[in-house]
């Protein structure tokens, strides 16, 4: 079986089409700024969402790999901490110009390993793209503060890196995610081992490849492949300091609890149902389309996705609609031409999506528009679950309280704003939440009562630029969301503080005798 030789990422020699690969080269590690065939013997295989076909085997690293991937970072932190912050600025800067460039290979990569259309694709870069670019103002950003305190004393804060840190990604934001972390931890002068999701790794293998280019010291970014046994040792290795985690409940919930009890910082993000409150006054056009886009684009597969509807009064009429514009989206294999969207990830995932709409049924819900066996005629074997809008849903539905991550849209009935913001704020998720209305006052309403972190106003999926944060909160966030992802408060997790008081006294000390109170 061969192994990419040329470039850390295997992903080269894909072509940008779903044939069949002909010798699929393995997954690498990527450890001192070079991709390192691994020793490993137990292989992940992953395949093409749109046709099945074997793309590569993913390694499960080997302890000695994992470990070497920490001695890589940790080496390597001393002397990129003590590198200039004007240097690691030029790094970033050329990062950023190199991410540009690879652009098409980079969402290529994602099209192939992780389904969602080219164009989709290019989007998830680009909002990556977007962190790297706001890191390369960190000349600004990390500036400390000074004090005088008196006429010879004066304190001074400082933001220092803390070390090695590891950042754990999930499959539905290849580029994305590994960039929430890669630019922000190592321009404040960390090191990171980051371990993809083993479902699509390769454009994060690609990330590591063009921070080598951009020239990022050997060890500063490293790569580990596998599951739950290298989630582990990230979880309980001492010489990571902090844990950067996106992904499920299940997941998420763990590492944040290993994670801490081992005295890390962990920033955890996790699954959503994220609803949108439909007024009779809103724009109709624009929220249909709006709300069609955000249900179904990426096949469902976002964290923002709008996967849940609180149709207010008359709006309940409008579901039909929704649906005619649902029916309208192409779904096909991410290259081609006018895909609005792809497969989902695996068959696992398809069969649990198709049970959760089987169970809306049993239920007692109405299936209005289904996508169960749907499947376009060029790609037979793929993972497909049409658009799927479920009306008539009750909040103590399965459908309803369970995540889906997939292309199916719940909605749910009540006749006032009242009852839509008590229902969505009943929910236990608090990702992101939006409403569809032309009145600034009910608006005004919604913005202060509702519970979620991410509110949009006429505004499907409101995930904030990199100069703000990503503010989930409730069960969306592990540990109370009090370290969120990018902006200000990412700089913050990934730094500590330090602060120095200092006192220059113009007269020597005349007293021999020791002060022993504090002062007062
Ligand atoms: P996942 O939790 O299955 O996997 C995420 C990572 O955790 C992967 O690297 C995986 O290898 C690892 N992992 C999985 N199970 C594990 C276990 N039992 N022990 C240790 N490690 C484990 O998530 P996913 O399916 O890749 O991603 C989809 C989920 O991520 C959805 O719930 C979605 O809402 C969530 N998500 C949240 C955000 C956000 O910002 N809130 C963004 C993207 C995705």
């Amino acid at each position: 079986r061969p192994a990419a030789t040329t470039a850390a990422s295997t992903v080269d020699s894909y072509p940008l089409s779903h044939d069949a690969i002909e010798s699929p080269a393995d997954t690498q590690n990527f450890l001192d700024n070079k991709a390192v065939p691994s020793k490993a013997t137990q292989w992940i295989e992953l395949h093409d969402p749109a046709t099945n076909n074997l793309v590569t085997r993913v390694p499960q690293s080997t302890d000695e790999e994992l470990v070497a991937a920490v001695d890589s970072a940790e080496k390597a932190f001393k002397p990129w901490k003590e590198t200039s912050l004007l240097a690691r600025q030029q790094i970033m800067f050329k990062y950023v110009a190199l991410i540009r460039e690879n652009w098409d290979r980079l969402a290529a990569s994602i099209t192939l390993e992780q389904g969602k259309t080219l164009a989709d694709a290019k989007g998830d870069v680009l909002r990556g793209l977007q962190v790297a670019e706001t890191a390369c103002g960190i000349t600004t950003q990390m500036t400390g503060e000074v004090l005088e305190v008196s006429k010879d004393m004066e304190t001074r804060s400082y933001r220092e890196p803390l070390g090695v840190v590891a950042a754990i990604c999930p499959f539905n934001f290849p580029a994305m995610i590994p960039l929430w972390s890669i630019p922000i931890a190592t321009v404040v002068g960390n090191t990171i081992v980051i371990k993809p999701s083993e479902r699509d790794p390769g454009a994060c293998m690609i990330l590591a490849e063009l921070a080598e280019k951009a020239g990022f010291p050997p060890g500063v970014v490293n790569i580990v492949h596998g599951s739950a046994k290298t989630v582990d040792f990230i979880l309980d290795e001492p010489r990571i300091k902090a844990v950067s985690f996106v992904g499920s409940n299940k997941a998420g919930e763990y590492i944040y609890s290993r994670a801490s009890a081992n005295g890390k910082r962990v920033q955890a993000n996790l699954g959503a149902k994220n609803h949108a409150a439909v007024l009779p006054d809103c724009n109709k056009n624009h929220a249909l389309n709006a709300i069609a886009g955000a249900a179904f684009g990426a096949a469902g597969q976002r964290c923002m996705a709008l996967s849940t509807l609180v149709m207010i009064g008359e709006t309940k009429e409008w579901v039909p609609e929704i649906a005619e514009r649902a029916k309208d989206l192409k779904m096909d294999g991410g290259f081609e031409d006018g895909a609005d969207l792809g497969p989902v990830i695996s068959p696992q995932a398809k069969k649990r999506i198709e049970e959760l709409i089987a169970s809306a049924e049993e239920e007692g819900a109405t299936i209005l528009l289904d996508g169960r066996g749907q499947k376009p005629a060029k790609y037979p074997n793929g993972n497909w679950v049409g658009p799927t809008i479920i009306a008539n849903v009750k909040p103590h539905m399965k459908c309803y309280r369970e995540e889906i991550f997939g292309p199916v849209l719940v909605c749910l009935n009540v006749e006032t704003i009242d009852e839509a913001i008590e229902l969505i704020n009943d929910n236990e998720y608090g990702n992101g939440t939006a409403i569809f209305t032309r009145s600034g006052a009910t608006a005004g309403k919604f913005q202060r009562e509702i519970e979620a972190g991410q509110v949009g106003i006429n505004v499907p999926i409101p995930v904030p630029l990199p100069m703000f944060s990503f503010t989930g909160n409730k069960k969306s966030v592990a540990g109370g969301g009090a370290n969120t992802f990018y902006g200000k408060p990412g700089l913050q997790f990934y730094t500590q503080q330090k602060t120095v008081t200092s006192l220059w006294r113009s007269e020597d000390a005349t007293s021999s005798k020791a002060r022993v109170i504090m002062p007062t």
